[in-house]
């Protein structure tokens, strides 16, 4: 116990010469020592506001299994990180893994659930190495919609059918039509660092390929109306590491082109994304996330809370005097809530940033791109941390 904590008791044993004096700290000790445990018990239970935009937080659920099995893997008497992947006990985990990808997204017959490495990144090219015979449509909503096009270019035409970059990203553009002869529709649904989100799927002419690296589990998904599904799992699944797909298997093995074995689907589909040693540790966490999903309802019920943080948190940023939303109202983003300081106010970011960190809200610094603040409010984050936001935001307005 340190010297300030007596201050606490309002006592110090080592001055109390009087003998009833001693009797009494005693007694006020023991009585501090329990209050201790309970304050270091909820020191241990909280966690920072932590709002990064991914990696990001991850349930508690998520996080005590996984550190369990660090320590013991399901009574294995081994580590997680020290298991092959080739055991019966991780077979059951990547199986169960994929099997609640099917339950929780309601993904029809004929589709596969991949775990694999490099990223939502390696996605951008992997996309049109196996699906783009001589044309393929994107739609730019911002930097990683911008990735994903870079890559296509390699290997086809690439009909960019709308773009929002001239208003720097703050909407989703509407008013496009697909080409009836493209191979396929590559969307981003939730642009992480602007902060929109098309949150319906679209119908249009060819099958679509989204990036759902940062709102997949945030929403019911058709997904019959894609032909591939992707993104990285750091956001609301999973440590980063692993990067899951949905593939049709239908639609793979179109292409004429030499495919490298690691990077074509089907080799992952053939081999259960055991081809090679798949990221063991990340699937496990994704595991339990996807578990605790199933618990608190499946993603009806994600979507209901999603909702209801944003709702929260735009209503608190649109009432406000000093900030305001950088995206137009209807294609605001559920998982990331981008906002600045109006221009008359500008000059308090810094110090908006310093207020919140010093009640411990992490990662709300904005995206270079857009600048300002960025509050990602990914499916583990709790409606408490929305709150205490909300209540730092007023409480610095309050003294500007
Ligand atoms: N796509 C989106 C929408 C993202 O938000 C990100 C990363 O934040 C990426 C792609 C890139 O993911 P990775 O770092 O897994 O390659």
């Amino acid at each position: 116990m340190r010297n300030s904590d007596w201050k606490f008791c309002g006592i110090k044993p080592a001055i109390a010469k009087d003998y009833r004096l001693k009797r009494y700290s005693a007694l006020i000790f023991v009585i501090y020592l329990h209050i201790e445990s309970e304050i270091i018990k909820n020191y241990y239970d909280m966690k920072k506001h932590n709002f990064y935009a991914g990696p990001s937080i991850l349930s508690q659920y998520a996080i005590d299994r996984a550190a369990e099995a660090v320590r013991d893997f399901d009574g294995t008497g081994l580590s997680i990180l020290e298991i092959s992947h080739r055991s019966k006990e991780f077979q059951a985990v990547i199986d169960e893994a994929a099997a609640l990808f099917k339950e929780l997204l309601d993904i029809p017959e004929g589709y596969k659930v991949l775990f694999l490495g490099g990223g939502a990144s390696l996605q951008f090219c992997m996309v049109p190495f196996n699906l783009l015979r001589h044309k393929a449509a994107y739609l730019d909503t911002g930097t990683w919609a911008n990735k994903a096009i870079k890559e296509a270019r390699l290997f086809g035409e690439v009909d960019v059918v709308a773009s929002s970059k001239e208003a720097n990203y703050t909407f989703v553009p509407k008013d496009f039509t697909v080409p009836a002869d493209a191979d396929y529709f590559h969307i981003t649904t939730n642009n992480t660092i602007y902060g929109t989100e098309l949150r319906r799927d679209l119908d249009v002419a060819v099958p679509m390929v989204a990036d759902m690296s940062s709102d997949i589990f945030s929403r019911p998904i058709d997904v019959k109306k894609y032909d591939l599904i992707y993104g990285g799992a750091q956001k609301n699944l999973a440590p980063a590491g692993v990067t899951f797909v949905i593939v049709k298997e239908e639609a793979l093995g179109k292409v004429e082109r030499a495919i490298p074995t690691m990077l074509d689907y089907r080799t992952h589909v053939d081999k259960g994304s055991m081809f090679n040693t798949p990221p063991v540790y990340a699937i496990y966490v994704a595991l339990q996330t996807l578990r605790w999903y199933r618990e608190l309802g499946g993603v009806e019920a994600l979507q209901k809370l999603d909702e209801a943080k944003a709702a929260r948190l735009y209503e608190a940023i649109d009432a406000s005097r000093i900030f305001t939303g950088t995206v137009v109202p209807e294609d605001r983003s559920i998982m990331n809530v981008c906002f600045v300081m109006k221009p008359e106010y500008k000059e308090l970011e810094a110090d908006f940033a310093a207020f919140a960190a010093e009640r411990g809200i992490v990662g709300v610094k904005g995206h270079r791109s857009v600048g300002g603040f960025r509050a990602s409010l990914y499916n583990a984050l709790p409606m408490s941390s929305v709150e205490f936001l909300i209540d730092t935001m007023k409480e610095f307005e309050a003294k500007h």
